[in-house]
Protein backbone atom coordinates (compact mmCIF):
# COMPACT_ATOMS: atom_id res chain seq x y z
CA UNK A 1 0.00 0.00 0.00
CA UNK A 2 2.64 2.63 0.66
CA UNK A 3 5.13 1.40 -1.95
CA UNK A 4 5.01 5.00 -3.62
CA UNK A 5 5.01 6.84 -0.58
CA UNK A 6 7.87 4.73 0.94
CA UNK A 7 10.31 5.19 -2.34
CA UNK A 8 10.03 8.76 -2.19
CA UNK A 9 10.62 9.54 1.34
CA UNK A 10 13.42 6.79 1.93
CA UNK A 11 14.77 8.54 -1.77
CA UNK A 12 14.47 11.56 0.27
CA UNK A 13 17.00 10.33 3.18
CA UNK A 14 19.30 9.55 -0.04
CA UNK A 15 19.96 13.50 -0.32
CA UNK A 16 21.13 13.84 3.43
CA UNK A 17 23.19 10.78 3.92
CA UNK A 18 25.87 11.86 1.04
CA UNK A 19 26.87 14.99 3.71
CA UNK A 20 29.00 14.95 6.79
CA UNK A 21 27.36 18.18 7.93
CA UNK A 22 23.70 19.54 7.32
CA UNK A 23 22.84 22.80 6.89
CA UNK A 24 19.04 23.98 7.85
CA UNK A 25 18.40 24.26 3.87
CA UNK A 26 19.33 20.11 3.43
CA UNK A 27 16.42 19.68 5.87
CA UNK A 28 14.13 21.89 4.49
CA UNK A 29 14.75 20.29 1.18
CA UNK A 30 14.20 16.85 2.48
CA UNK A 31 11.12 17.98 4.61
CA UNK A 32 9.63 19.61 0.93
CA UNK A 33 9.96 16.12 -0.72
CA UNK A 34 8.69 14.48 2.62
CA UNK A 35 5.59 16.96 2.77
CA UNK A 36 4.54 16.54 -1.14
CA UNK A 37 5.33 12.61 -1.10
CA UNK A 38 2.45 13.11 2.31
CA UNK A 39 -0.06 14.95 0.04
CA UNK A 40 0.24 12.82 -2.74
CA UNK A 41 -0.48 10.00 -0.82
CA UNK A 42 -3.33 11.43 0.13
CA UNK A 43 -2.67 12.23 4.01
CA UNK A 44 -4.70 15.23 5.20
CA UNK A 45 -3.29 18.35 5.22
CA UNK A 46 -4.09 19.45 8.47
CA UNK A 47 -1.60 15.93 9.33
CA UNK A 48 1.02 17.02 7.04
CA UNK A 49 1.37 20.37 7.94
CA UNK A 50 1.71 19.17 12.24
CA UNK A 51 4.12 16.48 11.25
CA UNK A 52 6.52 18.41 9.10
CA UNK A 53 6.32 21.35 11.34
CA UNK A 54 7.07 19.03 13.78
CA UNK A 55 10.32 17.51 12.17
CA UNK A 56 11.61 20.58 11.45
CA UNK A 57 11.37 21.80 14.75
CA UNK A 58 13.02 19.04 16.02
CA UNK A 59 15.77 18.39 13.10
CA UNK A 60 16.87 22.08 13.39
CA UNK A 61 17.55 21.63 16.87
CA UNK A 62 19.61 18.77 16.68
CA UNK A 63 21.70 20.13 14.07
CA UNK A 64 22.38 22.47 16.42
CA UNK A 65 23.67 20.59 18.84
CA UNK A 66 26.47 19.45 16.12
CA UNK A 67 25.22 15.74 16.47
CA UNK A 68 28.06 13.11 15.31
CA UNK A 69 25.51 11.83 12.68
CA UNK A 70 23.11 14.24 11.61
CA UNK A 71 21.46 12.91 8.98
CA UNK A 72 20.73 9.34 10.80
CA UNK A 73 19.73 12.15 13.56
CA UNK A 74 16.73 13.88 10.99
CA UNK A 75 16.01 9.78 9.80
CA UNK A 76 14.87 8.65 13.14
CA UNK A 77 13.22 12.09 14.06
CA UNK A 78 11.22 11.53 10.71
CA UNK A 79 10.35 7.50 12.34
CA UNK A 80 9.63 8.88 15.87
CA UNK A 81 7.52 11.54 14.34
CA UNK A 82 5.86 9.12 11.99
CA UNK A 83 5.22 6.92 14.50
CA UNK A 84 3.35 9.97 16.64
CA UNK A 85 1.21 10.33 13.60
CA UNK A 86 -0.04 6.58 13.49
CA UNK A 87 -0.74 6.74 17.36
CA UNK A 88 2.17 5.41 19.20
CA UNK A 89 1.43 2.60 21.86
CA UNK A 90 -1.52 0.85 20.67
CA UNK A 91 -3.60 -0.06 23.79
CA UNK A 92 -5.67 -3.00 24.69
CA UNK A 93 -9.00 -3.42 24.42
CA UNK A 94 -11.64 -2.35 27.18
CA UNK A 95 -13.47 -5.14 28.35
CA UNK A 96 -16.62 -4.50 30.86
CA UNK A 97 -15.90 -5.55 34.47
CA UNK A 98 -19.00 -7.55 34.37
CA UNK A 99 -19.19 -9.67 31.18
CA UNK A 100 -20.10 -9.51 28.30
CA UNK A 101 -18.46 -6.43 27.05
CA UNK A 102 -20.22 -5.26 24.05
CA UNK A 103 -18.31 -4.48 21.33
CA UNK A 104 -20.40 -2.16 18.45
CA UNK A 105 -19.19 -1.86 14.78
CA UNK A 106 -20.05 1.15 12.41
CA UNK A 107 -18.57 2.14 8.93
CA UNK A 108 -19.90 2.74 5.54
CA UNK A 109 -21.52 -0.17 3.48
CA UNK A 110 -18.53 -2.04 2.03
CA UNK A 111 -16.23 -1.36 4.65
CA UNK A 112 -15.41 -4.29 6.08
CA UNK A 113 -17.50 -4.41 9.14
CA UNK A 114 -19.33 -8.04 8.56
CA UNK A 115 -16.24 -9.81 8.04
CA UNK A 116 -14.43 -7.86 10.71
CA UNK A 117 -17.09 -9.36 12.82
CA UNK A 118 -15.61 -12.83 11.99
CA UNK A 119 -12.18 -11.96 12.88
CA UNK A 120 -12.43 -9.97 15.61
CA UNK A 121 -15.16 -13.16 17.12
CA UNK A 122 -11.78 -15.55 16.04
CA UNK A 123 -9.49 -13.53 17.40
CA UNK A 124 -11.51 -13.06 20.90
CA UNK A 125 -12.32 -17.13 21.10
CA UNK A 126 -8.30 -17.67 20.73
CA UNK A 127 -8.19 -15.98 23.65
CA UNK A 128 -10.55 -17.94 25.74
CA UNK A 129 -13.91 -15.65 25.07
CA UNK A 130 -16.80 -17.29 24.39
CA UNK A 131 -18.44 -15.23 21.26
CA UNK A 132 -21.30 -14.05 20.29
CA UNK A 133 -22.36 -11.99 17.12
CA UNK A 134 -25.21 -10.31 16.76
CA UNK A 135 -26.74 -9.29 12.93
CA UNK A 136 -28.03 -5.78 13.38
CA UNK A 137 -27.40 -4.56 9.36
CA UNK A 138 -30.87 -5.26 8.33
CA UNK A 139 -30.38 -2.65 5.61
CA UNK A 140 -28.08 -5.25 2.93
CA UNK A 141 -29.97 -7.85 2.21
CA UNK A 142 -27.51 -10.36 2.54
CA UNK A 143 -25.55 -9.28 5.73
CA UNK A 144 -27.52 -11.61 7.85
CA UNK A 145 -26.62 -14.56 6.09
CA UNK A 146 -22.86 -13.07 5.35
CA UNK A 147 -22.58 -12.98 9.16
CA UNK A 148 -23.91 -16.35 10.08
CA UNK A 149 -21.19 -17.72 7.48
CA UNK A 150 -18.49 -15.62 8.94
CA UNK A 151 -19.73 -16.89 11.96
CA UNK A 152 -19.31 -20.48 11.86
CA UNK A 153 -16.03 -20.33 10.02
CA UNK A 154 -14.87 -18.42 13.16
CA UNK A 155 -16.68 -21.27 15.40
CA UNK A 156 -18.62 -18.78 17.23
CA UNK A 157 -22.42 -17.68 17.53
CA UNK A 158 -24.57 -15.99 15.64
CA UNK A 159 -27.78 -13.83 16.98
CA UNK A 160 -29.92 -13.02 13.61
CA UNK A 161 -33.30 -11.77 13.67
CA UNK A 162 -36.33 -14.32 14.17
CA UNK A 163 -40.02 -13.49 15.69
CA UNK A 164 -39.45 -12.65 18.57
CA UNK A 165 -35.62 -11.49 18.19
CA UNK A 166 -36.65 -8.06 16.53
CA UNK A 167 -37.19 -9.02 12.84
CA UNK A 168 -36.78 -5.62 10.76
CA UNK A 169 -35.89 -3.40 13.72
CA UNK A 170 -31.73 -3.59 14.23
CA UNK A 171 -31.87 -1.65 17.38
CA UNK A 172 -34.47 -4.25 18.87
CA UNK A 173 -32.11 -7.50 17.24
CA UNK A 174 -29.34 -5.52 19.11
CA UNK A 175 -30.51 -5.07 22.43
CA UNK A 176 -32.17 -8.76 22.52
CA UNK A 177 -28.58 -9.68 21.38
CA UNK A 178 -26.74 -8.25 24.10
CA UNK A 179 -29.37 -9.34 26.75
CA UNK A 180 -29.54 -13.27 24.96
CA UNK A 181 -25.36 -12.82 25.61
CA UNK A 182 -25.84 -11.44 29.31
CA UNK A 183 -28.25 -14.56 30.14
CA UNK A 184 -26.12 -17.21 28.55
CA UNK A 185 -22.69 -15.85 29.78
CA UNK A 186 -20.79 -14.87 26.71
CA UNK A 187 -17.67 -12.83 27.71
CA UNK A 188 -18.04 -10.58 24.38
CA UNK A 189 -20.91 -9.42 22.48
CA UNK A 190 -19.95 -7.57 19.48
CA UNK A 191 -23.19 -6.11 17.26
CA UNK A 192 -23.01 -5.58 13.76
CA UNK A 193 -24.25 -2.13 12.31
CA UNK A 194 -26.02 -1.15 9.16
CA UNK A 195 -23.70 1.05 6.75
CA UNK A 196 -24.53 3.10 3.55
CA UNK A 197 -22.90 3.98 0.63
CA UNK A 198 -22.23 7.17 1.67
CA UNK A 199 -22.44 9.20 4.63
CA UNK A 200 -26.21 9.77 5.45
CA UNK A 201 -28.15 10.85 8.48
CA UNK A 202 -30.65 7.91 8.66
CA UNK A 203 -27.46 5.43 8.97
CA UNK A 204 -26.20 7.83 11.94
CA UNK A 205 -29.26 7.88 13.70
CA UNK A 206 -30.20 3.92 13.85
CA UNK A 207 -26.18 3.42 14.60
CA UNK A 208 -27.06 6.29 17.67
CA UNK A 209 -30.11 4.27 18.56
CA UNK A 210 -28.04 0.73 18.61
CA UNK A 211 -25.42 2.57 20.65
CA UNK A 212 -27.75 3.70 23.42
CA UNK A 213 -29.92 0.84 23.48
CA UNK A 214 -26.37 -1.51 23.92
CA UNK A 215 -23.93 0.83 25.50
CA UNK A 216 -20.79 -0.52 24.21
CA UNK A 217 -17.63 -0.54 25.89
CA UNK A 218 -16.15 -0.41 22.34
CA UNK A 219 -17.58 1.47 19.33
CA UNK A 220 -14.94 0.63 16.15
CA UNK A 221 -15.28 2.58 13.56
CA UNK A 222 -14.31 0.30 10.32
CA UNK A 223 -12.47 2.34 8.00
CA UNK A 224 -11.56 1.35 4.72
CA UNK A 225 -8.19 2.11 4.10
CA UNK A 226 -8.79 2.36 -0.07
CA UNK A 227 -11.58 4.84 -0.05
CA UNK A 228 -8.37 7.94 -0.06
CA UNK A 229 -8.92 11.24 0.19
CA UNK A 230 -12.72 10.65 1.09
CA UNK A 231 -11.68 8.52 4.68
CA UNK A 232 -11.33 12.07 6.35
CA UNK A 233 -14.69 13.25 6.11
CA UNK A 234 -16.47 9.84 6.45
CA UNK A 235 -14.06 9.43 9.76
CA UNK A 236 -15.02 13.20 10.79
CA UNK A 237 -18.94 12.83 10.29
CA UNK A 238 -19.09 9.24 12.09
CA UNK A 239 -16.85 10.90 15.32
CA UNK A 240 -19.25 13.73 15.09
CA UNK A 241 -22.90 11.13 14.44
CA UNK A 242 -22.23 8.16 16.11
CA UNK A 243 -18.85 8.87 18.43
CA UNK A 244 -16.19 5.61 18.23
CA UNK A 245 -13.66 4.76 21.15
CA UNK A 246 -10.98 2.77 18.18
CA UNK A 247 -10.73 2.39 14.69
CA UNK A 248 -10.04 -0.79 13.14
CA UNK A 249 -8.27 -0.10 9.49
CA UNK A 250 -9.28 -2.65 6.62
CA UNK A 251 -7.91 -3.59 3.38
CA UNK A 252 -4.46 -2.46 3.86
CA UNK A 253 -3.45 -5.20 1.50
CA UNK A 254 -5.03 -2.74 -1.12
CA UNK A 255 -2.57 -0.99 -3.33
CA UNK A 256 -4.36 2.23 -2.92
CA UNK A 257 -1.94 5.37 -1.49
CA UNK A 258 -2.53 4.91 1.98
CA UNK A 259 -3.35 8.52 2.86
CA UNK A 260 -6.30 7.45 4.78
CA UNK A 261 -4.23 4.86 7.40
CA UNK A 262 -1.53 7.71 7.73
CA UNK A 263 -5.09 10.42 8.69
CA UNK A 264 -7.46 8.92 10.69
CA UNK A 265 -5.72 9.19 14.17
CA UNK A 266 -4.29 12.75 13.61
CA UNK A 267 -7.76 13.69 12.19
CA UNK A 268 -10.35 12.74 14.77
CA UNK A 269 -7.70 12.03 17.95
CA UNK A 270 -9.17 8.26 18.46
CA UNK A 271 -6.42 5.13 18.24
CA UNK A 272 -6.15 2.36 15.50
CA UNK A 273 -6.36 -0.32 17.53
CA UNK A 274 -6.59 -3.49 14.95
CA UNK A 275 -5.49 -4.00 10.76
CA UNK A 276 -7.78 -6.09 8.78
CA UNK A 277 -5.06 -6.83 5.58
CA UNK A 278 -7.12 -9.40 3.38
CA UNK A 279 -10.72 -11.38 2.92
CA UNK A 280 -9.95 -14.22 4.96
CA UNK A 281 -10.46 -14.68 8.58
CA UNK A 282 -6.94 -14.68 9.59
CA UNK A 283 -6.01 -11.49 7.74
CA UNK A 284 -6.13 -9.85 10.45
CA UNK A 285 -3.49 -8.44 13.39
CA UNK A 286 -3.13 -5.73 16.11
CA UNK A 287 -2.05 -2.31 14.20
CA UNK A 288 1.19 -1.48 15.93
CA UNK A 289 2.39 2.21 14.80
CA UNK A 290 6.13 0.93 15.18
CA UNK A 291 6.11 -1.62 12.43
CA UNK A 292 3.36 0.47 10.18
CA UNK A 293 6.19 3.24 10.53
CA UNK A 294 8.88 0.69 9.82
CA UNK A 295 7.10 -0.65 6.49
CA UNK A 296 7.03 3.05 5.36
CA UNK A 297 10.71 3.70 5.74
CA UNK A 298 12.47 0.78 5.35
P1 LIG B 1 -19.65 -4.32 5.39
O1 LIG B 1 -20.67 -3.86 4.39
O2 LIG B 1 -19.02 -3.17 6.11
O3 LIG B 1 -20.17 -5.34 6.34
O4 LIG B 1 -18.45 -4.97 4.56
P2 LIG B 1 -18.09 -6.50 4.30
O5 LIG B 1 -17.53 -7.12 5.54
O6 LIG B 1 -19.22 -7.19 3.64
O7 LIG B 1 -16.87 -6.33 3.27
C1 LIG B 1 -17.04 -5.80 1.97
C2 LIG B 1 -16.09 -6.52 1.02
O8 LIG B 1 -14.75 -6.23 1.37
C3 LIG B 1 -16.21 -8.03 1.06
O9 LIG B 1 -16.09 -8.51 -0.26
C4 LIG B 1 -15.04 -8.47 1.91
O10 LIG B 1 -14.58 -9.76 1.57
C5 LIG B 1 -14.01 -7.42 1.56
N1 LIG B 1 -13.04 -7.18 2.64
C6 LIG B 1 -13.28 -6.95 3.96
N2 LIG B 1 -12.13 -6.72 4.63
C7 LIG B 1 -11.12 -6.82 3.71
C8 LIG B 1 -9.69 -6.66 3.78
O11 LIG B 1 -9.08 -6.39 4.81
N3 LIG B 1 -9.01 -6.82 2.60
C9 LIG B 1 -9.64 -7.10 1.43
N4 LIG B 1 -8.90 -7.23 0.33
N5 LIG B 1 -10.97 -7.24 1.33
C10 LIG B 1 -11.71 -7.11 2.46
Amino acid sequence: MFASLSDRITGSFKQLRGKGRLSEADVDGTIREIRRALLEADVALPVVRQFTASVREKSVSALSSQALNPAQQVIKIVNDELVEVLGGDTRELNFASRPPTVIMLAGLQGAGKTTLAGKLGLWLREQDNKVLLVASDLQRPNAVNQLQIVGERAGVDVWAPEPGNGVGDPVQVARSGVEHGRQNHYNVVIVDTAGRLGVDEEMMEQARNIRDAVNPNETLFVLDAMIGQDAVQTSIAFRDGVGFTGVVLSKLDGDARGGAALSVRGVTGVPVLFASTGEKLEDFERFHADRMASRILD
